[in-house]
């Protein structure tokens, strides 16, 4: 069982991951835009209904669906 992220992980600091995507520092990250989010991004290893999924760009360990981080890339 992969283990959850923590929005203080090297990785996710690194690329602003946040679980609530809405808690992106927008300022620091302005590729952030409402309604980016990690269940449409193409890394996310989840169902886009999953709450949580692994994510390559955070070592394979859960991110919140909810979530978003600078590696976002839009799902195909
Ligand atoms: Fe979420 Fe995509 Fe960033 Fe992974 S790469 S944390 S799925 S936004």
């Amino acid at each position: 069982q992969a283990q959850k992220i923590a929005e203080t992980d090297a990785a996710a600091t690194a690329l602003g991951y946040k679980n609530d995507a809405t808690k992106v520092d927008a300022k620091k990250f302005p590729a952030y835009a409402a309604g980016k989010t990690c269940s449409n991004c193409m890394l996310y290893q989840g169902k886009a209904t999953d709450s949580w999924g692994a994510c390559g760009a955070m070592g394979n360990k859960l991110v919140n669906g909810k979530g978003w981080c600078a590696a976002w890339a839009k799902k195909a």
